[in-house]
């Protein structure tokens, strides 16, 4: 039996698992790199370290003492199944019977990254820009797809001495779709710990990462608060509606409201100068999404939408009210139908920001 082990980035956050994995194997393959890191948890086992780059030799090798009998652990770092030994195993063992294999999975860099930089997966991909045995045509169009579906993208293996463009190529896909003020975390990871950056797409620097470093690049509603990155569920918060705000609605519901600015309010404009006044209280109220400028304020657990602009432009306010009528027939529905009202606010966000 081989047992493919995945050790995470760091030798603490290996798994139960994986610690098992280990304790009951006779021999142990790695890359010495990766069987150093682990080196107090082999003793009495018989070790084989082999460089890089020799990663078919050692599928080979552990598919050779397992005939013989031997119970192998194959390590891989982070997650066996991402750019691990788990697919260069599979992949050699198709000319073999009769091999069992079991994968061990560990914690993935992106994974580890997230944690270290706050919370700033919702639906992502992981894309790897090494280009040694992957075309630069692949990984760019890959990258390209996924900046225009606004996932949030983790690239492995960013960027070597040698190895620039792939890095280059993909930035300029990002900054060429998505905003420059896009948060963007940066994760390097060395024996000595990890250190975290969070930049923005526009300010982010190139030679700040190299092949320790994982890149985290957030998506329309990714926002950094308190040195943390964090990309919102879109949770609905409890809240009651405010008098004003009802009276409001009752008003906007009869077809009274307001269409465009409202140059004879005394507040006008009470954000900036042009704006659209037409949801002068916003129905998504509290949408607890910074994304769009909104914030609390923290001591007095209140929700702030002075700093929110996107409520007031015309082409937010367009794509509202193509739905809004759909869910709100009556000013209880700001409460009762949440969700969808702040399902319809992401959609037009993400057509709008
Ligand atoms: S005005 Fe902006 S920040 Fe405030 S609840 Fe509406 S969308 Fe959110």
């Amino acid at each position: 039996m081989i047992k493919i082990v995945g050790i995470g980035p760091r030798r603490d956050d290996m798994t139960l698992r994986a610690l098992q994995a280990l304790e009951e194997a006779e021999i142990v393959i790695g890359y010495g790199g990766y069987t150093r890191q682990i080196d107090d948890l082999l003793e009495g086992k018989e070790v084989i370290s082999k460089g890089m780059g020799q990663e078919v030799n050692r599928a080979e090798l552990a598919i050779d003492y397992s005939s013989k009998g031997y119970k192998v652990a194959l390590i891989s770092s982070g997650d066996p199944g991402v750019y691990g030994m788990a697919n260069v195993l599979h992949q050699v063992m198709g000319k073999y019977a009769g091999v069992e294999v079991e994968v061990i999975p560990g914690v993935t860099a992106v994974n580890y990254s997230a944690a270290l930089l706050g919370a700033p997966l919702h639906d992502f991909t992981v894309i790897s820009l090494s280009d040694i045995l992957t075309p630069l045509s692949e990984i760019k169009r890959k990258v390209r797809a996924a900046t225009k579906a606004d996932f949030i993208i983790a690239f492995y293996n960013p960027r070597s001495k040698r190895r620039t463009k792939p890095f280059q190529e993909a930035l300029q896909i990002l900054k060429d779709i998505r905003k420059g003020e896009t948060p963007v975390g940066i994760v390097k990871t060395s024996d000595e710990g990890s250190k975290i950056n969070i930049t923005s797409l526009g300010g982010l620097k190139e030679d700040e990462v190299d092949m320790n470093t994982t890149v985290i690049v957030g998506n329309t509603f990714t926002y950094v608060d308190n040195g943390k990155m964090v990309t919102p569920r879109g949770y609905v918060l409890p809240h009651s509606t405010h008098p004003l705000a009802w009276e409001f609605y009752e008003k906007y519901l009869a077809g009274e409201g307001n269409k465009g600015p409202n140059m004879a309010c005394e507040y006008y404009p009470c954000h900036s100068h042009p704006q659209n006044c037409t949801f002068c209280y916003c129905p998504f109220y509290p949408c607890g999404d910074p994304s769009t400028g909104g914030r609390w304020i923290k001591e007095k657990k209140v929700w702030s939408c002075e700093d929110c602009t996107w409520i007031h432009q015309d082409d937010t306010v367009q794509c509202i009210e193509g739905k809004l009528s759909q869910l709100l027939e009556k000013v209880e529905d700001l409460q009762d139908n949440k969700k969808k009202l702040l399902k319809l606010r992401r959609e037009c966000v993400y057509l709008t920001k």
